[in-house]
């Protein structure tokens, strides 16, 4: 009898569990608030639960579901996946640093929204204070080769990584770090590079690459800004959208170039619709999800 009782109590405390939870799954939230939200709910939903676990009753249906829904929200608030789906977007900026740079990082911080730059070399006072701020601000550096000359770059696997090492020593110098994670300049997948290195170079480099301990990034979204010299403000806002419908995880190529006006533009308009589609925002790091155009 009392035990029945107790069970409907349990059930009821998982109902409202539920329900607070799947309440918060539809907000369109920045990601800085988003954050604080799974702490809020986990120190709730464990106060709660911690009331009724000592005397529930094991083996029962009921209780593994406040159980699990405990589980599920009290870690960290960084590791808390959101509350509903977990689809991520990857924005990428190639080519940096320019003088859109400064603009982009203003646009990323305002929205709460970290991101990767796959930078290219630069030794001016300017170009390295750059790299600093992308760094300090918490986005991602990689690798996008030194000189970003196809010609030089795809003579040999080699050639490319003797290419990419100078950028290191770089970005290390500077920044204090040698990135692990790198982009192709054209992808992994360019023909351009057949020119210097004839068919089939982009499999040796590719390979190279990943011996040399490096995880290589190709993107399945692009804004398509490298279109045109000043690509329309809309049709990034449209390529983006329309190639992220389905998917799960996506890694978005923009550029960081100093006469992309319309990239910078764009910016704020892609992250609010990519935040209404259900995304949160990620930096790319080693072990993040990749999608590869061709795999070594
Ligand atoms: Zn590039």
């Amino acid at each position: 009898m009392g035990d029945q009782k107790r069970r409907a109590g349990i059930y009821l405390i998982g109902l409202m569990i539920s329900v607070s939870v799947a309440g918060c799954g539809t907000d369109q939230i920045h990601t800085e608030q988003a954050a604080q939200v799974p702490k809020q709910l986990s120190g709730k939903i464990v106060s709660e639960v911690s009331e009724v676990s000592p005397s529930a009753p094991a083996g029962d249906d009921k209780e593994i579901t406040a159980v699990e829904t405990r589980r599920f929200y009290s870690g960290p608030p960084h590791h808390s996946p959101p509350p509903v789906g977990n689809k991520i977007a990857y924005l990428t900026f190639d080519d940096g640093p320019s003088n859109s740079t400064r603009k982009i990082l203003h646009i990323l911080k305002t929205n709460g929204v970290t991101a990767t730059f796959f930078v290219i070399g630069t030794e001016t006072s300017e170009g390295k204070s750059l790299y600093k701020e992308i760094a300090a601000e918490g986005h991602a550096l990689g690798n996008h080769t030194y000189s970003h000359d196809y010609n030089r770059i795809y003579k040999s696997p080699e050639a490319f990584i003797k290419d990419a090492s100078r950028l290191d020593r770089l970005l290390e110098e500077t920044v204090g770090f040698r990135p692990e994670i790198l982009r192709f300049p054209g992808g992994s997948n360019n023909q351009v590079s057949r020119k210097s290195g004839g068919r089939g170079v982009m499999s040796k480099v590719t390979a190279k690459v990943k011996e040399q301990g490096y995880q290589y990034f190709d993107w399945n979204v692009s804004s398509t800004d490298a279109a045109a010299p000043v690509q329309d403000k809309d049709m990034i806002i449209d390529s983006v959208l329309s190639a992220s419908k389905g998917k799960k995880r996506i890694i978005v190529l923009m550029h960081d170039n100093t006469y992309k006006t319309t990239t910078l533009e764009a910016l704020p308009v892609v992250i609010r619709k990519l935040k209404a589609a259900g995304f949160r925002f990620d930096k790319l790091q080693k072990s993040s999800f990749t999608f590869q155009f061709l795999e070594p």
